[in-house]
Order: C-alpha cells, then structure tokens, then sequence
C-alpha cells in the first residue's frame, strides 16, 4: 500500500490540476492520477481550443500562482454584444459598468495546461502520476483506496476529489447518479480572420441553427464556436475553407466585419449534466464529473474554478486546524455551498438556448423587445455580469486573489 494521501484526485485536466496547484503549500500530500499525460495529442482537456475565463477565474489563477505565465497568451473581452441574427435588438455590456478591467479572457487550453503541469512539476508536495488509469474505488472508515491500471500499489488518501471529466466513469463507481440532457447539435469550434478591428468585443449572436460565438484574439481574429444541428455536420465538416466561410458570414452577418480567413475545425459533442453527490464517503466531485453545460456562454471551466475555489478553501481550514480534510461535515459543506450556484449556471445557459430555439408564434418579438429592453436598463446589466464574471455571492480567498497558503483572512 502507497503511503496515505491526505488528498488524491483523479483526473488531471483543467480542474483537476488546478485544485492541485491550490492546495500547494500547504503541508498537505497529494497525489494526481492522470490517464493522458499533458504533451500527448489526445489530451482532451488540453486541447487545440481556446476558451473564455471570468475576471474572477482570473483572480483565481493569481491566487494559485499561474496567472503570470498565462497572462502574455489572453486575449481580454472588455464588451460583449448579444443578438440575433435578422431582428432588432441587442444588448451590449461593457467592463466599465462594474469597474474590472476586462470581463474575462481568451485563452488556448494548452497554455493554461502548460503553466499548471510547470507548477505542479516543481512542488515537492504534489505526485503526478501519468499515464495512470484509475479503475477501482472502495472506502474504510478513515480513507478511500483507489486501484490504477498502471500503478501495482493501491493508493490511499483521507479525501477522493473526483475530477475525471464529463465522460466520467468513476462518478458511478462511487455511486454518484448522472441526470444527462442531450442536445439536437454538435458545436463546431475554429478560428477567423476579419477586415476590422473587434476593440476587444465578444459577440453572441443567436443564428438560424442557434448561438455563434466569436471569442476575440489579437486585433482583427476570433475564436468561433458555432452551434450545428447533428444532422448537418458533416455537411458542413466536408465544406471546403472558402464555402465554410461564406455559410458562416451567411449565418452570423457583417456585424463583426468580413470574414477574410478560416483556420482548422473541430467538432465536440454538447451535452448538460447535473450529479446527485456520492453514496461513497471522503468523496467529492468536481469540475464536469459534477456538471456539465453548454459551452454557449463560456461557463463550464468557469464553473469548475468556482468548484475549486470553495473546495480548496475547507480543506486549507481543515489542515490549518489540524482536523481530518475527508471528514463529513467538509464533504457536507462541500455540496451544500455549491449548490445555489451549479444550479443557476445549468439553468442560465439551459434557457438561453431554449429561449433563442423557440419557434412559437410572436416568440422572435418578444426576444427582441426582452433584449432591447434588457439593454436600456444598467441595473439589470451589471446584475447579469456581477453573476457572469462570478463577482456576486459569498466570495472565499481564491476568488479574491489570496493565496490559500498566505494565511491572510484565515478563518
Ligand atoms: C467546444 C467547447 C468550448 C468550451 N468553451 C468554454 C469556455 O469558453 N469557457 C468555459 O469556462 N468553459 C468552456 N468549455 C467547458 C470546459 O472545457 C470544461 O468545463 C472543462 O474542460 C472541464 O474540465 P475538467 O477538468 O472538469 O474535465 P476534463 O477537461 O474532461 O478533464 C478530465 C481529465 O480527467 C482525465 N481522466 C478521465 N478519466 C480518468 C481516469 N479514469 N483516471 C485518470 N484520469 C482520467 C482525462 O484524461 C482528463 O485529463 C468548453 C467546452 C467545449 C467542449
């Protein structure tokens, strides 16, 4: 048998390695299973994509250490533009109205995989292990017992973090039940170019098959992730670049300019996802193991962050007391305070989608009345990006920039 982990955390992508990095530092011994080391191809958290971090995500990323690396690859959003394609009406919300310097940021997955491996190779606290298979979970009284394909030893620990992934098959090994809503499409992610400057502004545009999302890089460039019925995508997916682009301009209009260039293309499934807390004791789960949403309002790895930052914050007071990191009121509070929010998020970018996909008669007006209405009233916007950039609520250590080991503001 390994010696005892206070903590061992299965799943080493983007939440996962980011709880690690949290909990550095602070006497604790933990251990990551990863099943697809960092640099490998496959890698699916850390993949070609980029993605849209909070301005609290970002706070976060101080607090454990990594935001430096990272900063010199983001891409800042300080405006975003909502409409939809053909109707009047949108909403424009501008980091000004709650005084950050940018909404949130875009960033490519492997830059933010790169600074966290970094760190966590030079801690003398974390064990990485990869490529190693977590396959079997079984709990005593005082630890949980985790058996790898590649690892002969099993491995032991006070408190199991659960962070595989949406695919997750240890979620049901610990008897954690899956509600799963599949969608009609597919998302296609790639990038553009354009004849104008974007000055830093997001757009959602709601389109025939649904949301396209431009995610501005540089001056003139965008991430795109543009939403697909399943029955169009390899119609589409076979488009050479230049008819790809001409349907994509078609789609979301000249708002953002001419599109002038495509680069490569691919496609991910979409899927929502809530789970009902473990049977298995001293086990937590986070990151999407425990939620999954539509990439539609760039929430999901936002959400995982939010995961982390409560997660991190009992087990840092747990250790700073000196008490057990698995014990049940940890894991009770755990589920309880991340609760409110997981459900507000799932429901946000659930009825965004339904709200642009319904086709019942006058149902066109009223969306451009709401967003024409939504866009007169400041109270109304800086409540929506309070909530969006994660700046409402309860705000623990992470999220106000505090590293966990600093021992400011402990309780
Ligand atoms: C197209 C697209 C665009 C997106 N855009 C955004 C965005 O703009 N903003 C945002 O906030 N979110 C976005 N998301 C969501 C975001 O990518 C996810 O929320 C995030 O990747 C979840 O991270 P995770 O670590 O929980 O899971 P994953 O990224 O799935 O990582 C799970 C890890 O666990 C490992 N693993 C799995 N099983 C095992 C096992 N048995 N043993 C050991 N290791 C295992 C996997 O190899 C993987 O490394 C987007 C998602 C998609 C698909």
């Amino acid at each position: 048998m390994d010696k005892k982990n206070d903590v061992l955390i299965i799943g080493g992508g983007l939440v996962g390695a980011s709880l690690a990095c949290a909990l550095e530092n602070l006497g604790l011994r933990i251990t990551v299973i990863e099943s697809i080391p960092f640099e490998n191809q496959l890698q699916p958290s850390f993949d070609e994509r980029t993605i849209a971090i909070t301005w609290s995500s970002r706070k976060i990323f101080e607090a454990i250490g990594i935001w430096k690396e990272i900063a010199s690859t983001a891409h800042p959003i300080q405006k975003i533009h909502v409409s939809e394609k053909d109707r009047p009406g949108l909403i424009e919300l501008d980091c000004s109205l709650i005084n950050v310097e940018a909404l949130g940021y875009v960033i490519p997955t492997r830059s933010i995989g790169k600074a966290l491996f970094n760190r966590l190779q030079q801690s003398f606290s974390i064990q990485i292990l990869t490529p190693a298979n977590a396959k079997h979970v079984h709990a005593t009284v005082d630890s949980v017992i985790v058996n790898c394909d590649e690892v002969t030893v099993p491995l032991t620990a006070s408190l199991l973090v659960v962070a595989d992934g949406g695919r997750s098959l240890i979620s049901s090994i610990v008897g954690a039940t899956k509600n799963e809503k599949k969608y009609h499409e597919n998302i296609m992610v790639t990038r553009i170019d354009t004849d104008k400057n974007h000055y830093r502004m997001a757009f959602e545009r709601f389109s025939k098959y649904g949301p396209i999302a431009l995610l501005p890089i540089g001056d003139t460039s965008f991430s795109v992730a543009w939403t697909l019925p399943k029955e169009k995508t390899d119609f589409y997916m076979r488009m050479t670049d230049s008819e790809l682009l001409f349907n994509l301009q078609k789609q979301f209009g000249f708002r953002a300019g001419k599109f002038t260039s495509i680069g490569t293309r691919k496609i991910y499934p979409l899927a929502r996802t809530s789970v009902t807390p473990p049977s298995t004791h001293r086990t937590v789960l986070i990151g999407n193991a425990a939620h999954e949403v539509h990439p539609v309002a760039g929430q999901g790895f936002n959400l995982g962050l939010s995961d982390v930052a409560e997660l991190a914050e009992l087990i840092a007071n747990a250790a700073q007391n000196e008490t057990d990191v698995g014990h049940y009121q940890i894991i009770d509070s755990y589920f309880k305070n991340r609760a409110n929010q997981t459900k507000r998020v799932i429901a946000f970018t659930d009825g965004l989608i339904n709200m642009f996909d319904s086709s019942f008669p006058g149902a066109r007006l009223f969306r451009s009345i709401g967003l024409t209405a939504i866009d007169m009233m400041p109270s109304i916007k800086k409540s929506l990006l309070r909530r969006t950039t994660g700046l409402s609520g309860a705000k623990n250590r992470l999220i106000r920039g505090i590293s966990l080991a600093s021992n400011q503001d402990a309780s």
